[in-house]
């Protein structure tokens, strides 16, 4: 690669409020088009937009979220464009004043990817074409969902940057509850900015907009697309045009939507219908305490407190849930390691098995511990704890009473161990021979008998012993 990529990003994401940003109106996804509607957010005249403080307290969690400073004041302007999905003709959005600022997101690389600002807006309806029949219709179920917009410095140099940040803040953002960062129903939108420069040079070049990716290998396409298109038309000595490129997923390439000379005057002015949104210190300290740990700072807790493998660390912290049941788990038994090895192993086959996530599992996190535990104390094998955990699945159920009812607890009945050993080998006396002989194989076959007369019980590290002495 010839030229020095300069990445910023402009991500909307959709808040997770019962109602839109400035009507009582419902938000969520779907639904038939213009039945989640009222005469405020389909604009028409004379409505007066109130805000959802619900809205505020998540934008300001959002900055709580990526260590921005959340600002006891901000405000909101107008957005003036016309497009059919916008009925009212302006988006109310907040431009001048920003609810948060300065925030920062260290990435993959340990470059630290800084945010320039975070803001409320509302988002826009949607138009449906039909080519067939020619016609455009508007469904303006998505006007007023409330959105805010997280606004980056062009500090990524690199593709993985890029993604390793959406997966952050995605993350983020679902563990504090702002938004449910799905990708593909457009609930986290990113738009990509991207321009090249020459290696060594810090004069950034003239960057092209992104729109229209929905996952995380699309944003890897198509940043790997436009850096060839734009290596090309530097190489022949041209220039890159200032424009809006939409990205298509089917021919992996992006098309030019509209240049720099058709943008928009904006004529942006501050919303004369909404007061300044003043958030009070008591309010700020009392959304703040509402954060649950982060998921950057639980990694760091099962890394160097816990004493986890990262790989395992962040296996835990990809879904909130699954990291507060195991939370939960160690809080009664703190197996770190049995715990995470029986959640990621065993559960997880379950889960995947089944189709289920951790929040449909029915036993409770202290009830695997207990399980976790009765295999460590040797009260049952570590196959028998497997067993159990499939019954527990399968009808829930205290551990200890599984393993009682189906007869797991290890025997650790010396006397009948040597009985059944000693029927076993003269059983057998020509492999008792044979493995004297010098056929150290035949010891696996003597566990396996051992192990099958004695069931569920069987207590591996005893029999393993008692069969090493007699076959000495
Ligand atoms: P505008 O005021 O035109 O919207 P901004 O300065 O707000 O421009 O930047 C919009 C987005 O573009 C931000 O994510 C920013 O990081 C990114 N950006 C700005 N300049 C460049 C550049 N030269 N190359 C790549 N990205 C850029
Ligand atoms: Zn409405
Ligand atoms: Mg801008």
């Amino acid at each position: 690669m010839r030229y020095q990529p300069v990445i910023g990003l402009e991500i909307h994401c959709e808040l997770l409020t019962d109602s839109k940003v400035f009507c009582g109106c419902h938000n969520s996804f779907g639904g038939a088009e213009n039945t989640r509607v009222c005469p405020r957010c389909s604009g028409m005249p004379g409505t007066l937009p109130v805000v959802n403080q619900g809205a505020v307290r998540l934008a300001a969690k959002a900055g709580f979220a990526t260590d921005c400073t959340v600002n006891n004041y901000s405000a909101f302007d107008r957005k003036n464009y016309f497009y059919p999905d916008l009925p009212k003709a302006y988006q109310i959005t907040q431009f001048e004043y920003p609810i948060c600022t300065n925030g920062h997101i260290k990435v993959c690389t340990g470059r630290d990817i800084r945010i320039n600002r975070i803001h409320i807006e509302e988002d826009a309806g949607k138009l449906v074409h039909d080519d067939y029949e020619g016609i455009s219709l508007a469904d303006y179920n998505r006007c007023g969902v409330p959105l805010i917009e997280i606004v980056t410095e062009p500090d990524f140099r690199e593709i993985e940057e890029v993604q390793d940040f959406v997966q952050k803040i995605a993350l983020r953002l679902k563990y504090a509850g702002v938004c449910d960062a799905r990708m593909e129903q457009g609930s986290l939108r990113v738009d990509v900015n991207i321009s090249l420069m020459p290696y060594g040079s810090d004069v950034f070049g003239t960057r092209a907009e992104l729109k229209n990716i929905n996952s995380i290998k699309s944003i890897g396409r198509a940043i790997r697309y436009e850096i060839n298109r734009q290596s090309e038309i530097l190489d022949k000595g041209g220039k890159v045009v200032q424009e809006t490129r939409r990205y298509n997923e089917n021919h992996d390439d992006t098309k030019s939507m509209r240049s720099k000379e058709e943008a928009h005057d904006y004529r942006y002015f501050p919303e004369p219908d909404i007061p300044p949104v003043y958030i009070s210190d008591e309010d700020m300290a009392a959304i703040k305490a509402e954060m649950p740990e982060m998921p950057h700072e639980r990694f760091e807790r099962y890394t160097a407190q816990m004493g986890l493998t990262a790989d395992d660390a962040n296996l835990i912290i990809g879904s909130k849930q699954f990291g507060d049941y195991f939370d939960e788990a160690v809080k009664v038994y703190p197996a770190y390691k049995q715990i995470a090895s029986m959640m990621l192993v065993e559960i997880n086959h379950h889960l995947n098995e089944r189709s289920m996530t951790i929040e449909d599992v029915s036993f409770t996190p202290a009830e695997l511990a207990a399980l976790v535990k009765l295999a460590d104390d040797s009260v049952v094998s570590k196959n028998a704890a497997k067993e159990i955990l499939a019954i527990m699945f399968e009808e829930g159920g205290k551990p200890e009473e599984i393993a009682k009812t189906h007869g797991f607890i290890m025997s650790n009945d010396a006397a009948e161990l040597d009985t059944v050993i000693d029927e076993i080998l003269s059983a057998n006396a020509a492999s008792v021979e044979k493995y004297k002989a010098g056929n150290a194989k035949l010891f696996g076959f003597f566990m396996g008998q051992a192990m099958s007369k004695l069931g569920k019980g069987a207590n591996p590290k005893l029999i393993k012993e008692a069969l090493t002495k007699k076959l000495a």
